[in-house]
């Protein structure tokens, strides 16, 4: 109960730096220099402004300066983040695969919230996905297989790295060959693929592909029925890979029960 907690006030606190992340990578600044301060005025946020949630529920959404609104995106980060580390320690526990989807479902909810505004996944969060997923490939390869894997074999997560890519690689040439540049389906969503298959494997990776392009087919049809968008606009699929791998890695247990 007590580590719950702290996972998910942890959570939250991260979800704040993902909203920095959100915010700048875009724009090709640093995430880590200078402090946080208000997109409206410029004023420097103090301490009492950076308590996840909390700051903007006191601040009732506006800068202290200037009253500027603040976006409910920047709660909202913070509660998803902390909510579903929380998930995540309390399906599995104090284990490597806990640790392994906390650092993933991190680096993928800036790439949805990315995605979603620029249709862009920048490779900058590939890399870093790649980095997390080493050191959980050599405790495979030395102290136990790793639960996702679903396999004792050295190579399931290398082959998870090409597998899923591998396909939305062969589908986005296709893509160009017969529409061209605008018909293409982006490359950051075959380059996601490669740490999602490092952490994952390749059987989880493959499941995962297909559960994405399932949501984001009933979600399309969805949106067109209600003419929410036109037949011609573009949706972005990262946020779809983003919630894909979310269950997967959560329920993959459900799959694989019976098999
Ligand atoms: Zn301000």
């Amino acid at each position: 109960m007590f580590i719950g907690i702290l996972v998910f006030l942890v959570g939250m606190c991260i979800g704040s730096f993902l909203n920095v992340c959100i915010y700048r990578i875009p724009q090709e600044k640093s995430v880590v220099s200078p402090p946080s301060s208000c997109p409206g005025c410029g004023e420097k946020l103090k301490a009492i402004d950076l308590i996840p949630v909390l700051s903007f529920i006191l601040l009732k959404g506006k800068c202290r300066n200037c009253n500027a609104r603040i976006s409910l995106q920047y709660p909202l980060v913070e509660l998803l983040t902390g909510i579903l580390w929380l998930f995540v320690y309390m399906r599995y526990g104090l284990t490597i695969e806990t640790l392994a989807l906390l650092y993933l479902f991190s680096v993928l909810i800036p790439v949805a919230f990315i995605d979603l505004a620029h249709f862009i996944i920048p490779n900058g969060l590939v890399l870093a996905g790649l980095l997390g997923g080493i050191p959980l490939y050599f405790y495979h390869l030395t102290v136990r297989p790793v639960v996702f894997y679903r396999s004792n074999n050295w190579y399931a997560p290398l082959l998870g790295m090409v597998s899923a890519s591998g396909i939305l690689f062969i589908v986005a040439l296709i893509g160009l060959l017969i529409y061209g540049n605008d018909g293409a389906m982006g490359m950051g969503d075959v380059k996601i693929f490669l740490p999602i298959g490092l952490f994952l494997g390749w059987k989880l990776a493959l499941v995962t592909l297909l559960l994405s392009i399932f949501i984001a087919g009933i979600v399309c049809i969805f949106l067109l029925l209600f003419r929410i968008v036109e037949r011609k606009s573009t949706i972005p699929f990262g946020p779809f890979i983003v919630l894909g791998t979310i269950i997967i890695g959560l329920f993959n247990d459900l799959l694989f029960r019976y098999y």
